[in-house]
C-alpha cells in the first residue's frame, strides 16, 4: 500500500535533517529518506570544527546523529531507503524505493554529493584492497604503510592529518602547483613532520601483487604533468580526496541543472522548476559545499515548503 506523508525529504545528511527538524515542528508528517550513506557525508569524517555550537569541534557521525535525534523528536520518521524512481509529473509526487511506493505533498531534494573516482583502468582492480575513498573508515588498515592522498582540497589536507596516526608516511599527490585547500588546513599539512608533498603529478596506475589469492596494492606509477615524466613510488595505500559529484542521476530531464549536474534552483531560494519541489545542501551548491550552508538551506527549503503547502 502506498504511504503519504505530506514532505518527503531525500537525504539524511545536514540539509536534510535541518529540513525535517523544521517540517516535522511546523507539523507535516515529515519522512527523511535515509539512503546509502544515513548521516551524509560527514559520516566520513572525523572532526567537524565549524560548526557552531561545538567550541570543542565534533566527530562527524556524532554530530549527525544528535542531528537526526532532533528531527525525530518532532515526530520526523527516518525511511532507511534509497529512492530510485521519482514521478514529479502528478500531484501527489511519487516516490519509489526497491521496497514500497510513497506519495508527497512536496519533496526536498537533498541527496547531496558522492566522492568522486579516477576512474583509471587499474583503480577497480585495487578498490576496497588499497584504494579508498574515506581515511577514517580504512585508515585503521594501512598502519606503518606508505601511504599516498590524491587532491589538493581541504578533504585531502584532512585526510593526510588523519592517515598520520597510521602510516608510515603520508604523501599528498596534487595535479597542480595551486592548492583549493583553506590556509589554514594547507598550512597544518605543511608543516606535519610526517607529510610530503609531490605537486604537478597525477597517478597514472595502479601496481600490486598477487596476495593470498587477491590482489594487493604495492606501487603506484606517477606521470608529471608538466614534463610527461613517470616514476614508480612503494606504496601501500591510497586514499582519494578528490572531491564529489552531486547525487541528480534520478532528477534527469526532469529538473535544470548546470554544467557539473548540480540541481538548478532559483536565485535565493531553494525552488525547482517544478513547484512543490525544492532541493537544498550540496546537491544544489557548486560554490559553498559545508554543513553550515546545507544546514542552512534546508532551513530555507522547509520554510518554502511550509508556504506551498498553506498556499495548497
Ligand atoms: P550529504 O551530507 O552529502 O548527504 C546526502 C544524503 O543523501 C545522504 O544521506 C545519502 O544517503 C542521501 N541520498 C543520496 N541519494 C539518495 C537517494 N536516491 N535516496 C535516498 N537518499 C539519498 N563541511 C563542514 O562544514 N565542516 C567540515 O568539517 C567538513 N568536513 C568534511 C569532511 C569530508 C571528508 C567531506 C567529504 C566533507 C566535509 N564537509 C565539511 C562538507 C560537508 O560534509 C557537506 O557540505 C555536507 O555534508 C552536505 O550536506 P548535504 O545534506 O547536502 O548532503
Ligand atoms: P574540492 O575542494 O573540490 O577539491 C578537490 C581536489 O581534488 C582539487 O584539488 C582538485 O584539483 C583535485 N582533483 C579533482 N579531480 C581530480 C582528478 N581526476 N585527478 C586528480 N586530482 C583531482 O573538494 P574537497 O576537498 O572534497 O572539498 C569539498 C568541500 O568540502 C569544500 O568546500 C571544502 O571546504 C569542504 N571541506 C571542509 C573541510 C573542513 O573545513 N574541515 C574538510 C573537508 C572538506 P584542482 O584543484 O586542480 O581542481
Amino acid at each position: 500500500m502506498t504511504k503519504h506523508y505530506k514532505v518527503a525529504i531525500i537525504g539524511s545528511g545536514p540539509a536534510g535533517f535541518t529540513s525535517g527538524i523544521y517540517t516535522s515542528r511546523a507539523n507535516y508528517s515529515t519522512a527523511i529518506f535515509e539512503g546509502m550513506q544515513p548521516g551524509g557525508q560527514l559520516m566520513i569524517t572525523t572532526d567537524v570544527e565549524n560548526f557552531p555550537g561545538f567550541p570543542e569541534g565534533i566527530a562527524g557521525p556524532e554530530m549527525m546523529e544528535v542531528f537526526r535525534k532532533q528531527a525525530h523528536k518532532f515526530g520526523a520518521v527516518s525511511i532507511y531507503e534509497t529512492i530510485i524512481k521519482v514521478d514529479f509529473t502528478q500531484k501527489p509526487f511519487v516516490l519509489w524505493s526497491d521496497n514500497e511506493e510513497y506519495t508527497a505533498d512536496a519533496v526536498i531534494i537533498a541527496t547531496g554529493a558522492t566522492a568522486r573516482r579516477l576512474r583509471i583502468p587499474s583503480e577497480g582492480d585495487f578498490w576496497g584492497r588499497g584504494i579508498s575513498a574515506c581515511a577514517t573508515c580504512d585508515g585503521f588498515f594501512y598502519r606503518d604503510a606508505k601511504i599516498f592522498v590524491v587532491g589538493g582540497g581541504d578533504t585531502a589536507m584532512e585526510e593526510a592529518m588523519y592517515l598520520t596516526h597510521f602510516g608510515e608516511s603520508v604523501t599528498i599527490v596534487h595535479r597542480r602547483e595551486g592548492f583549493r585547500a583553506s590556509k589554514i588546513m594547507l598550512e597544518r599539512a605543511q608543516n606535519h613532520p610526517k607529510i610530503k608533498f609531490i605537486t604537478n603529478a597525477v597517478i597514472e596506475e595502479f601496481l600490486g601483487s598477487i596476495k593470498h589469492g587477491q590482489k594487493s596494492l604495492t606501487h603506484i606509477k606517477l606521470k608529471d604533468t608538466r614534463t610527461g615524466e613517470i616514476t614508480i613510488h612503494e606504496a601501500g595505500g591510497v586514499f582519494y580526496g578528490i572531491g564529489h559529484e552531486p547525487n541528480t542521476k534520478l532528477f534527469e530531464g526532469m529538473l535544470d541543472m548546470d554544467e557539473h549536474n548540480y540541481l538548478v534552483t532559483a536565485p535565493d531560494s531553494t525552488k525547482t522548476k517544478i513547484h512543490g519541489i525544492f532541493a537544498a545542501g550540496d546537491v544544489q551548491d557548486p560554490v559553498y559545499r559545508q554543513a553550515i550552508s546545507a544546514a542552512g538551506s534546508g532551513c530555507m527549503a522547509a520554510i518554502e515548503v511550509d508556504r506551498y503547502l498553506q498556499e495548497l
